[in-house]
């Protein structure tokens, strides 16, 4: 899945965590569960400290109807600050009309929202699409800019350590040619080597790639795979 594109189908939850009492533990789960992504709008939790990442109740628990699913883990997604409380107690009056914001379990995200790369905008492309990216504001200001600089940065990485593979390339050239020895490629090497792991790294957080490791009591509670 690329940075900020919309899933095409939905999801199924892989996990089938314990009944906690309180909602919040859910939150190291559906972390997981969504691939450290917020499920409404894309941003990777490794983007940026301090973006408090947290528990979104679908069915919002600020509405006495709801009170049941407080700590139900279907109805929970993994979402940023800015989108849980743009959302807040959103439903509609009418549930047979709605509309409704889309979430990736109930709904194909990509039939709804479309990243436009070029643009850095978020483009509706129906009417809880549009529910969705108005409530949300996907299109502030501030968050087409974030994409945009993100696309920045990762591609003048990509460059970067491109530059630095074929630095080491011609450092490889120069040992087997005589031309420096030994020790002198393997001190180039390692400092090409650290520049282009701290780099991939960069990429990793922007992108939301950094790999992240299961608890064992995760993998225990991992949900079977269906038939
Ligand atoms: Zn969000």
């Amino acid at each position: 899945m690329s940075l900020f594109q919309y899933p095409k189908s939905k999801h199924v939850r892989k996990f089938g965590p314990p009944t906690y009492k309180h909602y919040q533990t859910y939150k190291r789960w559906l972390q997981a569960e969504f691939s450290r992504v917020c499920v409404y709008c894309r941003q990777p939790d490794s983007s940026s400290p301090n973006l408090n990442f947290g528990v979104d109740h679908y069915k919002p628990k600020g509405d006495s109807r709801f009170g049941h699913l407080l700590c139900s883990y279907g109805n929970l997604y993994y979402c940023c600050g800015s989108c849980n409380s743009r959302k807040n107690d959103d439903w509609p009056t009418d549930e047979k009309a709605g509309p409704y914001v889309v979430n990736p379990c109930d709904h194909e995200m990509a039939d709804h929202l479309r990243f436009n790369v070029k643009s850095g905008r978020i483009e509706p492309r129906s009417s809880n699409g549009t529910h969705t990216e108005k409530l949300l504001q996907l299109n502030d200001v501030e968050s087409i800019k974030y994409r945009n600089n993100t696309f920045v940065i990762i591609r003048a990485l990509e460059a970067e350590i491109a530059r630095l593979d074929a630095e080491l390339k011609e450092s490889e050239n120069c040992l087997s040619r005589g031309i420096i020895t030994q020790a002198e490629h393997d001190a180039d090497a390692i400092s090409i080597r650290a520049d282009r792991d701290a780099h991939q790294c960069v990429i990793f957080a922007q992108n939301g790639g950094l790999p992240l490791a299961l608890s064992r009591k995760q993998q225990n509670y991992l949900a079977p795979a269906k038939p």
